[in-house]
């Protein structure tokens, strides 16, 4: 059988990126995303500075962002067109390759945890509905109300505009119309780190885009769509519409690309093809195996923020690539 060797995996240093997703964040919300990417890339750093590993690192910067209401993730999730919640989230250990996603969840406070749960307690990779709810109320999970009256308020005006446009749900409309709609709360959330010891790890957790069917899962609950992780290449994460990522598997994409290539050309050249392929929409982070990270976007924004031993950053855009 073949053993993953890890023998080229060199990193140079201990990272952490993180990212409160691509949408049209609108300028008053910029110092609160800003923040929350911040205090989740300090926490999720915290831990992998004291020998912690990149997946716990990702995981608890993920539930900073999953408990921060300026986030479509957790509490503060987007509704559905019928006006509830189904969250979505996924890990991914770039050591073993393991991982495990939950999808149409309605009322766990944390969903990442609950998709740690199913990678290290099942033999599963996806659960969803019920089912996940149930594993994770069984697992100690705490239940909790995420709908904020600004989601209501959001939903709303969300169905006024489609009565307006004349359709009764986004499929079927323009491209146009679609990414007009969907890119309002594409706030998900998402992280990638390196260890110590030359792990890689990602996560990513969303509400999933506003007015989606109920019943529709993302790319955030999918590994190699939402995210990808593996020591031999580098970790990816995307945001943005996940039906266009579920088509390219863009996560790992990226992390094939990261291969040969650092995460800058990566995420470029992943980004420009997704543009051609399936228009605009997209967001990516990518960190390489080396400690090389990227945000690249043919999106307005994407918010990120990032700590490496010597660089503190946090940004409403990266590399726009169209
Ligand atoms: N990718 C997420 C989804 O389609 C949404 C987002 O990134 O905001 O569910």
């Amino acid at each position: 059988m073949h053993q993953r060797s890890g023998a080229n995996v060199r990193p140079s240093k201990i990272v952490i990126i993180v990212h409160g997703g691509a949408g049209d964040w609108p300028s008053k919300l910029h110092k609160q995303g800003l923040s929350g990417v911040g205090v989740a890339a300090d926490r999720g750093f915290r831990i992998v500075s004291k020998e912690g590993s990149a997946l716990d690192a990702v995981e608890a910067a993920i539930v900073m962002m999953e408990n921060n209401p300026v986030f479509n993730a957790g509490r503060g999730s987007t509704l559905n067109l019928v006006g509830e919640i189904e969250t979505d989230a996924a890990i991914m250990d770039g050591k073993t390759l393991k991982g495990g996603g939950v999808a149409l969840l309605r009322d766990i406070r944390n969903p990442i945890k609950a998709a740690r749960i199913v990678m290290d307690k099942t033999d599963h990779v996806l659960l969803a509905g019920e089912a996940a709810r149930k594993l994770a109320l069984a697992n100690g999970l705490a239940k909790s109300n995420l709908r904020l009256s600004k989601r209501v308020h959001a939903w709303k005006e969300g169905l006024r505009k489609l009565k307006k446009n004349g359709v009764l749900y986004l499929s079927g409309t323009s491209p146009e119309v679609l990414q007009r709609f969907l890119l309002k709360s594409s706030d998900t959330v998402g992280a990638l780190a390196l260890d110590n010891d030359g792990n890689l790890a990602a996560a990513c957790s969303t509400g999933g885009v506003s007015l989606k069917l109920p019943g529709r899962i993302g790319d955030s609950a999918i590994l190699g769509a939402g995210l990808y992780a593996d020591n031999e290449s580098g970790a990816a994460t995307a945001t943005g519409i996940g039906e266009q990522t579920m088509r390219l598997v863009i996560s790992k994409a990226a992390c094939d690309l990261m291969r040969h290539a650092d995460a800058v050309s990566a995420t470029t050249r992943i980004i420009r093809y997704s543009t051609m392929a399936v228009g605009v929409g997209t967001g990516l982070i990518a960190l390489d195996r080396f400690g090389r990270h990227s945000v690249a976007h043919n999106t307005r924004n994407l918010c990120w923020a990032a700590r490496t031993v010597d660089v503190s950053t946090a940004k409403m855009f990266g590399t726009r690539v169209s």
